[in-house]
């Protein structure tokens, strides 16, 4: 399926990688697929070249620049607001001081020094104190990027508080949103990586495991896209995915990249008859239930994992 496109986007958690090991299939699937890469995560507590030698470690030839954070999206996305060399309240871990001098900003951390903007993303070290500059900041007329808004950080022992927690904690000072978002499902960090591979966003095929950041994140974005059932989300949840949330293509794992696409109608008329059902469904109706057999189905087909994808979207 690959030769359809001109670049791809690809997820890392749950597409690459699983904390550290590599996702079956995964590495090799992206070798063969022989065309340009960008790896683009809302997760930005990690900088693109510790990042980029994780990978390197897995076996992919891969350079820092093919990493895309949520940190370098909100500088990117910052800079067609805000001139050049202007001061911007960083928050965050060293990654978004990073991303905002490599563009061109000047970080500070007080909102004293007044900065025409604030970025904030996620950093273990962040106090209430920098959160409450943030919050000064705002106040005063700063422009409010976030780098993501993902409300949980998986960790070895548990969940924690994500960038999106710590967004509506400043959020609750000043009573409103951010006014951009940078990472998925917001469109900066796509269409940066689009910019950077050269290509219209209508020509990349964009990867991922979440159905509302990544998947969603494409729509915004305008690309076609990929859910691989290698990370958070599974067929059940395809099945049920509100329209802006349904993938172009469902494929068990990344072999689909490199498999023929032909040959593989039943699925994907199962998935989308089941999608245009619960769009046609009388308003009041049970739409969650579905069909047990369509179910049945697509779970068999899916168990078996034989990497071939499934074009489940028609438009
Ligand atoms: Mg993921």
């Amino acid at each position: 399926m690959v030769d359809r496109y001109a670049a791809i986007v690809c997820d890392l958690d749950g597409v690459v990688y699983r904390g550290d090991p590599a996702v079956p299939f995964a590495v090799e699937s992206l070798r063969e697929a022989g065309i340009p890469i960008q790896f683009a995560t809302n997760n930005a507590s990690r900088p693109p070249s510790a990042v980029g030698d994780h990978l390197r470690r897995l076996g992919l030839e891969v350079d820092d620049s093919s990493v895309a954070t949520s940190s370098q999206a909100a500088a990117w996305v910052l800079s067609q607001h805000v001139e050049a060399g202007a001061r911007v309240l960083a928050i965050g871990g060293q990654g978004v001081a990073d991303a905002l001098t490599d563009a061109g900003f000047v970080p500070v951390s007080a909102a004293d020094e007044e900065p025409v903007a604030v970025v904030q993303g996620y950093g273990p070290a962040v106090t209430a104190t920098d959160l409450a500059q943030a919050a000064y900041a705002v106040e005063r007329g700063a422009l409010w990027l976030a780098t993501n808004t993902d409300h949980t950080l998986p960790t070895a022992s548990g969940y924690a508080p994500g960038n999106g927690a710590l967004v509506l904690a400043v959020g609750a000072a000043v009573g409103r949103g951010p006014d951009l978002v940078a990472g998925k499902p917001d469109e900066p960090l796509y269409l940066m990586c689009a910019e950077r591979l050269g290509v219209a966003p209508g020509e990349v095929l964009a990867i991922g495991d979440r159905l509302e950041t990544d998947i969603e994140g494409a729509h915004h974005a305008g690309m076609e896209s990929l859910l691989v059932l290698t990370g958070v989300h599974g067929i059940r949840d395809a099945v049920t995915a509100p329209p802006q949330a349904r993938p172009t293509w469902v494929a068990g794992d990344l072999r689909a990249l490199v498999a023929d696409v032909e040959s593989l109608e039943p699925i994907a008329s199962a998935l989308g008859e089941e999608w245009n059902a619960r769009d046609a469904a009388p308003t009041g109706s049970d739409v969650a239930r579905v069909l047990p057999e369509v179910l049945a189905f697509l779970e068999a087909r899916h168990v078996m994992s034989d990497g071939a994808p499934q074009r489940v979207r028609s438009e």
